[in-house]
């Protein structure tokens, strides 16, 4: 049996898949952000200091254990910790190309739940050392391209201002004598946190704390002057966009790293587990890993959420499905042929020429190539066009010529 909160994806699902790769590796590219991939297995540290040691993720969501050579290491459980520490590896400072993209497989052991699993995929960008509020409205502009190459339109944009090292502190104190008031009230995870990171209650999905975070001070109200000003530019080249957003004084991220701008696009079309994407930026993280100071932003988009809201791709159509009467070697040279114009299934089993049919027109192939020692000894092919079922006997040599005409 499969483990708990993890999902094989089956050839029946796989179109909508590649189409979401596809539109995506289109849409991204198309931006100017260039594929990267990093491993899937990093040295545990790597999320500890990048993602943060308070966090949920970190505190209880990872898949960690020693290796053979007793090393700690970790399935990544995001994408951006690992992308920065390839950029500070590689000393990638002066490489032309800051804009990175990454799709793949990212682990946290959650409780699984519709839209929540243990091995999920995301899509994500990450941009390094453009500081200008500019970019943040890019990443937003790319993220909703992406939802509607993928035919997805009904969703909001959340944003928020969630300050820098030098504002944050004073927040998180004044947050902190706020929830201590509700303390007991609040969830044993939230208790924790007020001592550790207060800014985490404000996520928090327990119902109790989510209503008193309701009326705790906002963010917006302490930041400094450059946060406050970073974050109304970007504001002023989203409406110069036309880009619709709500603000959310509440809305804080899951990973600590983030500074200033961040966003998280909503739908109510999955129920619970309603952000399809999220991001925003973080200028300290690449100095925090042990890099030179560089400002970077990014977003992730959770791919089996973006899956359930496509609607359905076109499946690739078989093109031609050989109905071999027991003659395997000339069916291995028609595919061998007859695959480099369209997508070829041969049959290898023992089957009526009506089973056959049955099968060619259960898979919806365009066109039935039937063969057996008569066709074998003539070097022919009977083409059976399966939309109106008409037929031809045609030489094994003007197969292609014939199709052509034919498609
Ligand atoms: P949430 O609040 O839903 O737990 P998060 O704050 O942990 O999200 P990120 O780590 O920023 O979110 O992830 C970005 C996106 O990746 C999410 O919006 C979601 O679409 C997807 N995602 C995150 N965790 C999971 C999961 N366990 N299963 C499926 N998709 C996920
Ligand atoms: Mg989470």
């Amino acid at each position: 049996m499969i483990l708990k909160g993890f999902k094989d994806i089956l050839p029946e699902d796989i179109d909508k898949w590649h189409k979401l790769e596809h539109s995506a590796r289109k849409v991204l590219e198309s931006f100017g952000y260039k594929e990267i991939r990093t491993p899937i297995l990093e040295k545990t540290q790597l999320f500890a200091r990048g993602v943060g040691e308070a966090t949920d993720i970190v505190e209880k969501e990872m898949y960690t254990f020693e290796d053979r050579s007793k090393e700690s290491v970790t399935l990544r459980p995001e994408g951006t910790a690992g992308v920065v520490r390839a950029f500070i590896d590689n000393n990638l400072y002066d490489t032309p190309l800051k804009r990175f993209y990454y799709i793949g497989p990212m682990f946290r052991h959650e409780r699984p739940q519709k839209g929540r699993l243990r091995q999920f995929h995301q899509i994500g960008v990450e941009v390094f050392g453009i500081e200008k509020a500019a970019v943040d409205a890019e990443i937003v502009m790319v993220n909703i391209k992406l939802l509607s190459e993928l035919n997805i339109n009904d969703y909001t944009i959340e944003i928020n201002n969630i300050g820098c090292p030098v504002c944050r502190p004073e927040f998180s104190k004044k947050l902190k004598e706020y929830f201590e008031k509700h303390y007991d009230k609040l969830c044993d995870d939230c208790k924790r946190r007020l001592y550790r990171n207060p800014l985490r209650i404000l996520d928090c999905k327990n119902k109790n704390c989510s209503a008193i975070a309701r009326n705790a001070p906002k963010i917006t109200d302490s930041v400094c002057e450059n946060c406050k000003n970073h974050y109304k530019e970007v504001k002023q080249h989203l409406d110069f966009l036309k880009i619709p957003y709500k603000e959310n004084p509440y809305l804080v991220r899951g990973l600590d790293y983030y500074t200033k701008f961040v966003f998280e696009i909503k739908t109510d079309r999955l129920g619970a587990q309603g952000t399809i994407s999220a991001g925003g930026r973080y200028d300290n993280l690449i100095e925090q890993l042990g890099g030179k100071p560089t400002s970077g932003i990014g977003f992730a988009a959770g791919c089996e959420r973006l899956i359930e809201l496509m609607p359905l791709a076109d499946t690739k159509p078989i093109v031609f499905y050989i109905a071999n009467l027991g003659v395997d070697s000339y069916a291995l040279e028609i595919l061998k042929t007859v695959s480099e114009i369209g997508a070829t299934y041969v049959e290898f089993e023992n089957k009526s020429l009506k089973a056959m049919m049955k099968k060619a027109n259960k898979i919806k192939a365009r066109f039935a190539i039937i063969v057996g020692e008569n066709e074998l000894k003539n070097r022919e092919v009977v083409l059976r066009d399966l939309s109106n079922s008409t037929q031809k006997t045609l030489k094994f040599d003007n197969i292609v010529d014939e199709v052509k005409k034919w498609l």
